[in-house]
């Protein structure tokens, strides 16, 4: 059987699933997402997505045509309908179809689409070795244009980072923000670790509040282990023992090297691997 796809209560083949050419989510990237992921047929931190994705809406003004129950509802639904139960799970709410100006209030018809797959995670042998990453040019948006904490359709400012990577041959690239402070990787959170102690970037650094990042931070605080937010440079990151990346599709990702720098020891330290046990504990519980 194909993948089933979601949109606003009717389940569509794949070729199937489409969007009106004027839905602003298309037209100007106006609407909203969620990257979640399930284990054993349950979805990792689902009312945490659900939190996220109706701050992402109220940021922007999209008026959700359905209840976060109800979403959440038909997130699990629609694992349950193509039979995943360790997959990866693709949540849009779009602004709706409008006219061809940039007009909010002229749209109509949000779009609540779910599209689940199983994973196409990094390849093993990265989690082993480590992601070699280097710094990109392009500078995360400023929360005061546009928040790094809604997670919205228009995904530019990290694709052209992304691009960065891609061109240096890294599959991922630190961003900084405006102030030089490191932000976060295009796709992923980042931590530190240095003399045992935990560091990653604030709120106020301009990052996307990840779901995986606070679990992270929740667990290592369990273990008795020190966890600061706090503001760091590329300085930190040069210096540190360990540093690795947290995000729902990568869970926790060691990274071995940042502009051709070894870090620590150039290999996956024992902090990384420690909390990747206890997080694949808590996931698959
Ligand atoms: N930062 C950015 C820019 C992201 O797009 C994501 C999600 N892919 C993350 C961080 C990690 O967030 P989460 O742990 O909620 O997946």
């Amino acid at each position: 059987m194909g993948l089933k796809i979601y949109i606003n209560g009717t389940y569509y083949a794949k070729e199937d699933a489409k969007i009106s050419v004027f839905d602003h989510g298309f037209l100007y990237g106006d609407g909203v997402f969620e990257g979640m992921r399930a284990y054993n047929g349950k979805v990792f931190r689902l009312d945490a997505h659900m939190d996220r994705l109706f701050d992402s809406m109220r940021s922007l003004t999209i008026e959700s045509p359905m209840s976060k129950a109800g979403i959440a509802k038909a997130v699990n639904e629609t694992l349950a309908i193509n039979e995943i139960k360790d997959g990866y799970i693709r949540l849009i709410v779009t602004r709706g179809a409008g006219t061809l100006g940039l007009d909010a209030h002229l749209c109509s018809d949000p779009q609540v689409i779910v599209i689940t797959d199983h994973l196409a995670l990094y390849p093993k042998e990265l989690y082993e070795q480590g992601l070699r990453i280097v710094t990109a040019g392009t500078v995360r948006t400023n929360p005061a244009s546009l928040s790094p904490q809604i997670k919205s359709l228009n995904y530019l400012n990290n694709i052209l980072a992304k691009i960065e990577g891609h061109l240096a041959g890294c599959v991922e690239a630190l961003m900084l923000n405006d102030k030089g402070e490191v932000a976060e990787c295009t796709g992923d959170n980042i931590f530190t670790v240095k003399n045992g102690k935990l560091r990653t970037p604030p709120t106020a650094a301009g990052i996307l509040e990840g779901i995986t990042r606070a679990a992270v931070i929740e667990i290592a605080r369990k273990e008795g282990l020190s966890c600061e937010e706090v503001a760091l440079t590329r300085y930190d990151v040069y210096t540190a023992d360990e540093v690795f990346l947290t995000g729902s599709a990568a869970e926790l990702i060691p990274i071995v090297a940042l502009d051709g720098r070894a870090i620590g020891s150039g290999k996956p330290g024992p902090m990384f691997k420690h909390l990747l046990e206890k997080f694949h504990e808590e996931a698959r519980a």
